[in-house]
């Protein structure tokens, strides 16, 4: 059965509809292949085998009938654990939401389970998705599937192992500010943030809520492409969700990308680039311009402000957003409180882990009254300013390539000292959800070292076809994508 699980979403969708396969092995096959390697990954927090079973189910019985089946049904996914899904845990790999059982699904997971997606457990991520590494999971350390001595990047860390050690097709992650790009390149799959509004985050833990965007984790990039049609469109229940149709993504893949003009980001192919890194966007953008794409050198001058305008603006909304954790309505309560302030205060010291207090400190300074306009509002004044050099550039070109990180996965432990260098991990990632862009990570080659490096693609809001099409030629010019972690 491993065979099958190697196999793209796409193609497991296909065997099933040719009865090679019936939902209910192909699901049983996933969750067999979690319970033998799991041990050594550590990317799922819970199985949830009985929904998964109980949906692959309803696949077979449609088969049997001969109806027709929805996209993706039947191929299983791995749902980061900050996405409810009624009847199972969401912890958020947290200890403040250890038993927290969702009450309600997520508008996204309630998508997958309308189209019969089998969703087959619950990925670990770094505490309430503030990370870079996946080693801020108050639970357990996820492992890189190319390497178990490497983190597998963050904070959507359980998706992108689960995805390339083939546990699941496809996953769910979250991406505030990296976290569904910079694992997938660490772990050499395809991951990809969609433009803000796009995917309802009704449901979602919202971490810092004008940053954070649900989007897809898959093998290859029509896989992508598709799991993006499934959870996207407009939502009652999110006020920030975009009226617009779904779109057909598949339809534009192969489009010729003749003439098209591509920007590289000169800020993030300068200095502090690992050298194989930097090979493979040259490689990159050889392979464009073979394809017929212009290639111009282009400026974000104002990119170098955005790690720390994000730091302001994250951590501010994160120490609102997290206030509703005081064990009065959710999640985990102390036991040992005389009054009703020290019972928020030991709920909180005993159920956050250290960088999301961290995190809740450096937001609540940035909104306090005296520091206000200096920090929180300048910050959002410079959101403005990236923002409109993105404008700017797009003007000239209908795409931008960078690496989605300088360097490919570093060794676990390796920055969990030092909170500012884990912090720079997100440098060619953040300023897309700073201007709430689409953005995309697919493998782009190998450093010395056998590890992923992964290609970075940005188009401008809602230009997600255009995004998927060059992914899409690119991948079809090489075969990393073929090429599988060896667990
Ligand atoms: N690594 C970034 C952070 O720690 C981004 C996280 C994310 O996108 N959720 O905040």
């Amino acid at each position: 059965m491993l065979e099958i699980l190697k196999k793209s979403a796409m193609e497991q969708s296909r065997a099933l509809k040719n009865k090679e396969v019936s939902a209910v092995e192909l699901t049983k096959a996933s969750l067999e292949r979690i319970k033998s390697i799991d041990e050594k990954l550590g990317a799922f927090n819970s199985l949830t085998e009985e929904t998964a079973l109980e949906t692959a189910k309803k696949v077979d019985e449609k088969i049997a009938a001969g109806e027709e089946l929805p996209l993706l049904a039947g191929v299983p996914l791995a749902l980061k654990d900050n996405m409810n899904l009624i009847g199972s845990k969401t912890t958020a790999s947290s200890k403040i939401l250890e038993n927290f059982v969702s009450p309600y699904n997520a508008t996204a997971t309630q998508k997958l389970l309308d189209n019969l997606i089998p969703i087959v457990g619950k990925a670990n991520l770094d505490e309430f998705a503030m990370g870079s590494s996946n080693e801020n999971s108050a639970f357990k350390k996820v492992h890189n599937p190319w390497n178990l001595n490497k983190v597998p990047g963050g904070s959507s860390g359980g998706s992108a192992a689960s995805v390339a050690s083939c546990e699941a097709a496809l996953a769910l992650g979250s991406d505030t500010g990296g976290s569904i790009r910079l694992p997938a390149s660490f772990c050499g799959i395809v991951g990809m943030k969609p433009t803000y509004g796009k995917v309802s985050r009704y449901g979602l833990i919202a971490f810092a809520s004008s940053l954070d965007q649900i989007g897809p984790f898959a093998r290859t990039v029509e896989d992508a492409a598709a799991l993006l049609e499934v959870i996207s469109g407009y939502d009652k229940h999110d006020s920030t969700s975009l009226k617009l149709p779904v779109e057909n993504y598949r339809n534009s893949l192969n489009n010729d990308i003749k003439g098209m003009k591509i920007g590289v980001v000169k800020e993030l192919v300068q200095e502090g680039l690992a050298e194989d890194v930097q090979k493979a966007i040259q490689n990159a953008i050889n392979t464009y311009k073979s394809l017929g794409a212009e290639i111009v050198e282009v400026s974000l001058p104002n990119l170098k402000h955005s790690i720390g305008i994000y730091y302001i603006l994250a951590t501010a909304e994160c120490s609102s957003n997290l206030a509703r954790f005081d064990g009065v309505k959710y999640g985990h309560r102390t036991d040992d409180a005389k009054n009703l302030l020290e019972m928020y205060c030991k709920t909180r010291a005993e159920g956050f882990g250290p960088e999301v207090k961290r995190r809740i400190m450096l937001g609540t300074y940035a909104l306090s009254s005296g520091y206000y306009d200096a920090y929180y509002k300048k910050a959002l004044q410079m959101r403005k300013v990236v923002t409109e050099d993105f404008l700017r550039v797009f003007a000239q070109v209908d795409a931008l390539i960078a690496p989605t990180c300088p360097n490919t996965a570093f060794d676990l432990g390796s920055k969990t000292e030092d909170p500012l260098a884990m912090y720079l991990t997100d440098i060619a990632t953040i300023s897309a959800n700073l201007a709430g862009i689409p953005a995309i990570s697919i493998p782009a080659g190998f450093d010395k070292d056998g590890m992923p490096i992964g290609l970075q693609i940005m188009t401008p809001q809602l230009t997600e076809a255009k995004l998927f099409n060059l992914s899409y030629k690119f991948e079809q010019a090489h075969d990393y994508y073929k090429q599988l972690a060896n667990i």
